[in-house]
């Protein structure tokens, strides 16, 4: 079943202790399509610059991503810079710049209005909620994703945009922002209250954690040797994540937990290299192998 995405496509600067890329295409979107891409079909929904050509635009081509609901605005592009502390697991953000963003208003285009899988990525939260006004029957999956930028600029608008949630994707940090406490376990209780009935805790290199009402489910991080850049790693979680769900069209627990699986493999894939380098380059083999080493992370017997 098809997904529809709207989120930043972006230029990224970014300062890791493996490097500096002074600009390097990025967004919430882009990464969230491209790693849901390898599972199921993608409606992207996203406004671009000038400054965004068919080089950049490359990235969408030969794969499920249906680009319709990408517009072009006189102006510049999206650009965000951040500094990731030495070990990576901090950063800051060096500059937000809206941009064409910021007068953004889109209109689906009209095949896109019955998607059944709706992923509201990181922006503007009066965006977001326009996205799902204009959608011709209700999504059997509304998922969303903010940040810190947002909880602190359009705290209002997102408290009205969450009310129509099913599944909330957020970071730890960002979790304990938005609901006021510190333990994970009462942020999520806290954010269950606001709408959305599944929290999921995303929790860098420490893994990841699902929290519906009493269940709980938790993902660990993919030790790796090198974490060269974790941009977009939370986005390629999310993108994986619903891809699954999408893909398979199922939102039990057993789903979910898969789901919460193909979320982690896809974000850990994401910090390999710069940027998108690495997430799109992947084939199903390898995707699937790095399932089955998560799998292989936590088996035990008793
Ligand atoms: P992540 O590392 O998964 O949290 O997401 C990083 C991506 O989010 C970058 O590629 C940025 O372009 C994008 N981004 C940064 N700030 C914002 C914002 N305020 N709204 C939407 N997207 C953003």
């Amino acid at each position: 079943m098809s997904l529809l995405i709207v989120g930043t496509v972006a230029f990224d600067a970014v300062e890791t202790p493996h490097g500096k890329v002074g600009r390097m295409l990025g967004g919430a979107a882009t990464y969230s399509a491209v790693a849901a891409s390898y599972f199921a079909p993608v409606r992207l929904v996203s406004v671009v610059g000038e400054d965004f050509t068919h080089r950049e635009h490359a990235v969408f081509r030969g794969r499920p991503i249906d680009t319709g609901g990408l517009e072009r605005a006189p102006g510049r592009s999206f650009f965000w810079s951040g500094r990731y502390t030495a070990d990576m697991n901090d950063r800051v953000t060096l500059d937000t710049q809206l941009n064409v963003l910021a007068e953004f208003d889109p209109k689906l285009p009209e095949h896109y209005r019955d998607s059944p899988f709706v992923f509201l990525s990181n922006l503007q939260p009066k965006v977001q909620h326009g996205v799902l006004r204009q959608m011709r029957r209700k999504p059997r999956l509304v998922a969303l994703d903010t940040m810190n930028y947002w909880i602190e600029g359009a705290l209002a608008e997102l408290r009205a945009v969450l009310r129509r949630v099913h599944v909330l994707l957020i970071n730890d940090a960002e979790a304990r922002q938005l609901s006021g406490r510190h333990n994970l376990l009462d942020a999520a209780e806290r954010i269950h209250a606001m709408g959305p009935r599944v929290v999921v805790i995303k929790r860098g290199e420490h893994g990841a954690i699902l929290v519906r009402g009493r269940r709980v489910f938790s993902v660990p991080g993919m030790p790796l040797r090198r974490v060269f850049d974790p941009t977009g790693a939370g986005d390629s979680f999310a993108g994986g994540f619903l891809g699954v769900l999408a893909a398979s069209a199922r939102l039990d627990e057993v789903a979910l937990r898969r789901a919460m699986i193909y979320g982690s493999v896809m974000g850990s894939f994401a910090v390999e290299k710069f940027g998108l380098e690495r997430l799109r380059r992947l084939t199903r083999k390898e995707i699937r192998a790095r399932a089955r080493q998560f799998q292989e992370l936590t088996r035990f017997e008793l």
